[in-house]
């Protein structure tokens, strides 16, 4: 893995300086206002509602149990490839192909969203997945969109929908989910995604889709830079607008485009617990989320999926603090990048922010530092000449 970014600009802060805030607990991080921008329905749901709806529908699954099915499921365990970890989806799709049934995901995935703490939920599904009982694909964006508004009502957390579009589909059929998205803007849908195996099924494919989106102002974010180089992340900004990349982890190997996620403001959709899973990275403390963060690359904390990767957005904080030397300071930092990403209008957004920040500064006694203030150099530059 070759390493092209001018690292020694700018001070790593692990060791450089003593912990700052708070000593950091799963309890407090649990308090914290958070947010969650990658998660996918199909990989979020719960076990027990997996074998309800298996029992309602009349649908066999691996197992009657749940720890049989979380079993066959992988969840939480290391996968051989990113390909042994897809395999799990075609599990939960086979319960999720009615109404009711994603209606019922949907609200649920809210409120274990809103257990932790979550105030702003972006959740993500491929409509083109849920049609296998002859449900349209309208159908589908809408009941999600009910179970999400009935949690809305229920507990008060905010959430928008990406609908997401697959690498190896046609890129009409991509286009036909780009028109999707397009018809529910303002209605519930915040922005589109292009998901599935990167490696030979490159984004610049399905460009035409993204000119749709892009031609029609919504937000976009593609999983990129995951299991596939830089090459990939190139194509997610260059050929598709990516507001957003989903993972990125392998931005370190070209200096020049992290430079340019970097200056452009790009945020990552980082999901530590995924990356290890898939062996998009070694092991937690070899995960480039450090790196990106002390180079100042906007971060953001997510789940990909709760079930199938077992994890939370606590959890995810905490393994960022345990592995990645995250202490309190640069954990408020990463939480309020979180919001600052949201696919949300930005009155909007900066009304959440300030509520978020008020907030933050109740929990931890201090307000979250600005970006600027990550930006330590090392060096002290001479003055200009003639100064
Ligand atoms: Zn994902």
């Amino acid at each position: 893995m070759s390493l092209n970014a001018p690292r020694a600009a700018v001070a790593p802060r692990r060791n450089s300086h003593p912990p700052a805030g708070p000593t950091v607990t799963r309890e407090l991080l649990l308090a914290m206002p958070k947010t969650d921008l990658h998660c996918h329905l199909d990989g979020s749901l719960r076990v027990t509602s997996m074998l309800e709806m298996a029992r309602d529908q009349g649908v066999t699954l691996p197992s009657d149990d749940p720890d049989g099915l979380a079993k066959a499921l992988h969840s939480g365990q290391v996968c051989k490839s990113l390909g042994d970890y897809l395999q799990a989806f075609a599990i939960t799709l086979s319960v999720l192909q009615t109404d009711e049934s994603l209606e019922r995901v949907a609200f649920e995935l809210a409120e274990d969203c809103h257990r932790e703490n979550i105030r702003y939920l972006e959740v993500r599904f491929a409509p083109s997945l849920h049609t296998d009982a002859g449900l349209r694909v309208t159908a589908v964006v809408e009941s999600v969109l009910a179970g999400l508004r009935r949690a809305e009502k229920q507990y008060g957390i905010r959430s928008g929908v990406i609908v997401c579009a697959l690498r190896h589909e046609s890129p009409s059929e991509t286009f036909r989910m780009a028109e999707l998205a397009v018809a529910y803007k303002n209605k519930g849908v915040v922005g589109f995604d292009l998901a599935g195996g990167e490696a030979g099924n490159p984004a610049k494919n399905h460009a035409e889709a993204f000119a749709l989106i892009l031609n029609n102002n919504l937000n976009c974010t593609v999983h990129a830079g995951e299991a596939y180089g830089p090459e990939s992340i190139q194509q997610a900004i260059h050929y598709c607008g990516a507001h957003r990349i989903g993972h990125g982890v392998r931005l370190v190997e070209n200096g020049d485009l992290l430079n340019y996620v970097n200056d452009h403001r790009v945020p990552l959709e980082i999901c530590i617990s995924s990356n290890v899973q898939t062996n998009s990275v070694r092991d937690f403390k070899t995960h480039p989320l450090r790196f990106f963060f002390d180079y100042g690359v906007r971060c953001t904390i997510n789940t990909d999926n709760r079930l199938i990767t077992k994890t939370t957005v606590t959890e995810e904080l905490w393994l960022a603090h345990q592995h990645c030397g995250f202490d309190m300071d640069d954990l408020k930092v990463l939480i309020v990048q979180g919001f600052k990403s949201a696919f949300l209008p930005f009155r909007e957004k900066s009304e959440l922010l300030r509520q978020v920040n008020a907030e933050i500064a109740s929990i931890t006694g201090t307000p979250p530092r600005g970006p600027g203030e990550l930006m330590r150099p090392t060096v002290s530059m001479p003055p200009p000449s003639g100064a």
